[in-house]
């Protein structure tokens, strides 16, 4: 890439980190860290209603999280700042001056119901709804006495007429908007605070932003802010529009979407791999060309390009993320797994708030038990129940199993091994499961299938001698007693 690379990640921040956005900023940053460029992340928070001030933090926190850090921004300054869209008014209101001074931007006066009655009345006409351009032509003398009735006007952008506006979007390739197709749109509110497609275009090229990455739902916008840009007589940068993300069900994406973990501090909550998730959104529109799906983020920065984005939508499989996950906690250190898993099991109960050491190595080697399948760490909750239960219940496969005749043999002979021996270590345990073998004649599956749904009530899970040995000795006894019994 020639020029230098500055780019953005523009939220408003009303909530919380959004997979969508965090997409977007991941896409963004890769950019940035791949072209040596600057990554900048910027508030428009100028939608004062539905903005809250928790947003920032929020927004900030998931980026962090998943690995990203930024040049500029609110928290580290910059040589572009403000970096907030409300601290920047001052800086918006040459601009608007000027554009007024050379009659681009116009009053207008129209209320909020007069608006709705065009609207309707264009839609009854079957026309696409837009400004009529009323208040284009207002004379001095019609603007004093609108004022006079106690009107607040918004500034509107004079768009012109039949004229084609053309731009290379670096993912969708040439793009063409008719003008005539665009209505005067408002760029300033009454209370002389700019609306977004206005605010965007000056932040973009005060900031002296190169490349625009940013939703698809924002393709509607850009002609308008080229419109700006033309009228200020700037050059506007690239364009680039990441295409939607649908559910499983191939329908947009919907942040009520139950199917599919939305947030971002959600996934960490639930003991997502920051690694496994980035990984996971960059394939949401990015692909490498080959085969291979697993890329670290060294990687993704030396690799990620824009014409490799997909013009199509992405399709968000939550179990394709799951089975991501699970690939990074497979390689992942047993210690970061603990830090992951045992929090949940905590806050379930199942184990103390304050460990002793004897406690802690006991839930150290369960959670190893459960690395290899474990999808992420709040699943250890449900996986490890059966260590804490009393009661097994028995049900589909593995009560057939239990009921099956030579079962009675088998346990017999292994609960008298168990309670012959001083020792009960997963060796020793697996030393008694031999001689149950040789005293019983049952091997393989009808010695092994009885005794694991004896001790954990499921007719799959991990090495049956680490769980024997996890459950304990008297747990062991116990569970075998209940089902000869
Ligand atoms: N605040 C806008 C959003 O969150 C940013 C759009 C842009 O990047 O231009 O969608």
């Amino acid at each position: 890439m020639s020029a230098k690379v500055r780019v953005r990640y523009a939220p408003s921040p009303t909530g919380h980190l959004h997979i969508g956005g965090a997409r977007t900023a991941w896409f963004n940053y890769l950019l940035a860290r791949g072209n040596d460029g600057k990554f900048i992340v910027r508030f428009e928070d100028t939608d004062q209603t539905r903005h809250i001030e928790s947003g920032i933090g929020n927004q900030l926190d998931g980026l962090k999280w998943l690995g990203i850090d930024w040049d500029e921004s609110v928290d580290v300054g910059g040589d572009y700042g403000p970096y907030r869209q409300m601290e920047r008014i001052p800086l918006y209101k040459p601009y608007i001056e000027q554009l007024k001074q050379k009659g681009v931007l116009y009053s207008c006066y129209c209320s909020e119901k007069e608006l709705e009655e065009e609207r309707a009345a264009q839609e009854a006409r079957g026309e696409m709804p837009r400004y009529s351009g009323k208040c284009r032509n207002l004379t001095a003398e019609q603007e004093e006495a609108l004022r006079a009735e106690g009107r607040e006007p918004v500034l509107r952008f004079r768009v012109p007429e039949n004229e084609v506006i053309r731009f290379t979007d670096q993912v969708r390739g040439d793009m063409e908007f008719d003008t005539n197709g665009i209505g005067d749109f408002i760029v300033v509110r009454p209370d002389g605070i700019p609306m977004y497609n206005f605010a965007v275009t000056l932040d973009d090229h005060l900031m002296e932003i190169s490349h625009v990455i940013r939703g698809e739902e924002h393709l509607s916008n850009t002609p308008r802010q080229i419109m700006i840009y033309n009228a200020l007589g700037w050059e506007a940068p690239k364009f680039a529009h990441l295409s939607l993300i649908l559910n499983t069900d191939r329908k947009k994406m919907s942040k009520r979407d139950e199917s599919i973990v939305q947030f971002i501090e959600q996934y960490r909550d639930l003991g997502y791999l920051p690694e496994a998730v980035t990984n996971f959104i960059t394939l949401l529109g990015w692909s490498p060309g080959g085969e291979e799906e697993i890329f670290s983020k060294q990687e993704l920065i030396e690799q990620f390009s824009l014409d490799r984005v997909a013009k199509s939508p992405a399709v968000f499989d939550m179990d394709k993320l799951n089975w991501m996950n699970n690939h990074y906690f497979k390689k992942a250190e047993l210690e970061d797994i603990v830090n992951l898993a045992l929090p949940h099991l905590q806050r379930a109960g199942k184990l103390p708030e304050e460990l002793d050491e004897e406690t802690r190595k006991w839930a150290v080697m369960l959670i190893g038990l459960y690395q290899e399948q474990m999808r992420y760490a709040a699943e250890i909750v449900e996986l490890a129940d059966l260590f804490f239960k009393d009661e097994l219940e028995f049900a589909g496969e593995a009560k057939a199993i239990i009921e099956e005749e030579h079962v009675p043999v088998v346990l017999q002979s292994f609960l008298q091994h168990i309670e012959n021996n001083e020792e009960f270590t997963a060796d020793g345990i697996k030393g008694f499961l031999k001689q149950v073998q040789k005293d019983t004649g049952h091997k393989g599956k009808a010695l092994f299938m009885p005794i694991r749904v004896a001790l954990t009530g499921q007719t799959h899970g991990p090495d049956l001698n680490v769980t024997a040995y996890l459950l304990g000795k008297e747990k062991v006894v116990q569970r075998i007693k209940k089902v000869l019994s």
